[in-house]
């Protein structure tokens, strides 16, 4: 049988020591119902996912839920919303007692001497007309100059199909803002006309990611593998969708057979009582679906899968280590 250490020389075998020693458990967590925006495709307005739960409104109950869920086992809090920015108050419940990334749009600046070294994930829909178009205004030109130069921010740069050829401008701008930047593909949740993606376009835009990898490895933090993975769908043999998406909560999951899956994971509405079915929108398609943590964490579930070669577990071990940048367990 192929063990890790037979499969790796002594500098990967001590790559993969330090990321499986982190035991990462996360949760997702809706901080409030409401926004600052309403951007087209926005994976929690348009499926509804605003409407099904009140938001809880008292300070002591937040805290007793975090420590609840720290009492369970997770040891890190991924924020979302709505914009959490707009509570800080339960932001900063969530960041005195774990682990937090908290991501924003960022119009609100998360005020650093609260929160020193929270990972901030600020969300950028392609350039600036991208912008205007899908979420009402170019927040670029306000969050940029909110994270200028911040150790503890990178961008989440969500690539749309009219982005082709066009990313570099983008890449090179938030180089010049001096904090990093993650690329995923939008999903087009509302059916945005001209935002779906054909298999050529995805080709293409897997190429250019690529590109931007080899070009800005100081600002970009990825993998070529997650881009493969992300762009076609496909993991060693298999097709990424609700068969296979480890970023189902859990005590929801119904599915026969059972996926491996991220481990106790929950994504809770901000009534602290209900659960979503995964990690994003309640009603997208999962066959479609372009989430780029559900893609990560797919390939970090499945780890005995990549031991079928060197090239294989070294693509698995890139991966874990970008979701562990990104999420500050190990440095940039
Ligand atoms: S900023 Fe985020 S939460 Fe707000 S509408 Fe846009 S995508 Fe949705
Ligand atoms: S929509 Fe995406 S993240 Fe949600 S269950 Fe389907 S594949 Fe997984």
């Amino acid at each position: 049988m192929k063990t890790v250490s037979s499969l790796l020389d002594e500098e990967w075998y001590e790559r993969y020591k330090s990321i499986s020693r982190l035991n990462i458990r996360s949760s997702i967590y809706d901080v409030t119902n409401r926004c600052n925006l309403r951007c087209k495709g926005c994976f929690f307005f348009s499926s509804g996912e605003d409407k099904v739960a009140k938001e809880e409104m008292d300070p002591e109950k937040w805290e007793n839920f975090i420590d609840n869920e720290k009492k369970r086992g997770v040891n890190l809090a991924i924020l979302i919303g709505g914009e959490p920015t707009i509570c800080l108050d339960r932001v900063e419940a969530f960041y005195t007692r774990l682990s937090t990334f908290c991501a924003t749009n960022g119009i609100i600046k998360v005020p650093r001497d609260r929160f020193p070294h929270m990972m901030v994930g600020i969300s950028l829909w392609g350039d600036e007309e991208d912008e205007k178009v899908l979420r009402g205004k170019d927040t670029f030109s306000i969050s940029s100059k909110n994270y200028y130069g911040d150790p503890h921010a990178y961008y989440l740069y969500t690539i749309t199909p009219k982005q082709i050829g066009k990313t570099e401008r983008i890449i090179s701008k938030i180089r010049d803002v001096g904090v990093k930047v993650h690329m995923q593909l939008l999903s087009n949740d509302e059916g945005v006309e001209n935002f779906f993606w054909t298999k050529e376009e995805l080709e293409d835009i897997r190429a250019e990611m690529d590109g931007m990898l080899d070009r800005y490895p100081d600002t970009v933090i990825s993998s070529k593998y997650y881009h493969e993975i992300i762009t076609t769908g496909k993991m060693l043999d298999r097709t990424f969708g609700w068969g296979e998406c480890p970023s189902v909560t859990e005590p929801t999951d119904r599915r026969e057979p059972r996926p491996k899956s991220l481990i106790g994971f929950i994504r809770w509405a901000s009534d602290l009582k209900t659960m979503h079915r995964c990690c994003t929108s309640e009603t997208r398609d999962c066959s479609i679906c372009k989430d780029g943590a559900a893609h990560m964490s797919w390939v970090m579930v499945n780890k005995r899968a990549h031991m079928r070669s060197e090239k294989d577990l070294h693509n698995w071990i890139e991966v874990y280590e970008m979701f562990a940048k990104l999420y500050q367990f190990i440095p940039w």
